[in-house]
């Protein structure tokens, strides 16, 4: 890191007071005071303070693809870690960056949930859909996106591809999962160091 880099803030954590600086993009006042209206890192030029959010820090883009890890996998969405050295090696904040994949951004069709399509600790490819209000939003639509490494539910084995579905080739459990054409030879993952 850079030593003349600020510390990130926080949406809502006061950045300044409005006689020194107006508030500029990411950023408002109120009482004659300057708050942060997304995380990221303050920024004072021309006169105006502003917050430049943290994804933009890290170089995030739209339809940049990236890998990650789901930390939760729920009805509505999977959250996913966004894995730091694949996704530029521009790490500016140690704390993890999470990704949302919301259901209907999992596959083309009908998704009842995403519980069943992404497990918790699989690795994903998934492709950078927006970056609305300073959060990340995921897609795994295509052939070449989905799970390219996954664990057996029940002893945690890494599990082998046969068509469409995974099998355990430990104890023979069988899953189902949104699987990128990749999985079972994905070189990136290679790179990725798992804690
Ligand atoms: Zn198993």
């Amino acid at each position: 890191m850079d030593g003349s880099q600020k510390l990130m803030v926080l949406p809502g954590q006061k950045i300044g007071i409005a006689e020194e600086a107006a508030p500029g993009s990411g950023a408002y006042e109120r009482n004659s005071e300057i708050f942060a209206a997304v995380a990221g890192y303050p920024v004072i030029e021309h006169g105006e303070i502003s917050v430049v959010p943290k994804h933009e820090v890290m170089r995030i883009r739209i339809g940049q693809v990236i890998y990650g890890i789901v930390a939760d996998s729920m009805e509505m969405l999977a959250l996913i870690e966004i894995e730091p050295r694949v996704r530029g090696r521009e790490r500016f904040s140690p704390a993890p960056d999470y990704g949302v994949l919301r259901v209907m951004n999992i596959r083309e069709g009908f998704v009842p949930t995403a519980k069943t399509e992404m497990r918790k600790g699989d690795v994903v490819r998934a492709k950078v859909e927006g970056l609305q209000n300073g959060g990340i939003q995921l897609s795994t639509k295509g052939f070449d996106l989905g799970v390219v490494l996954a664990y057996c539910a029940r002893c945690r084995h890494t599990m082998d591809i046969t068509g469409q579905m995974l099998k355990c080739p430990k104890c023979g459990s069988s899953e189902k999962r949104k699987t990128s054409s990749s999985y079972g030879k994905d070189t990136t993952l290679d790179e990725i160091k798992f804690i």
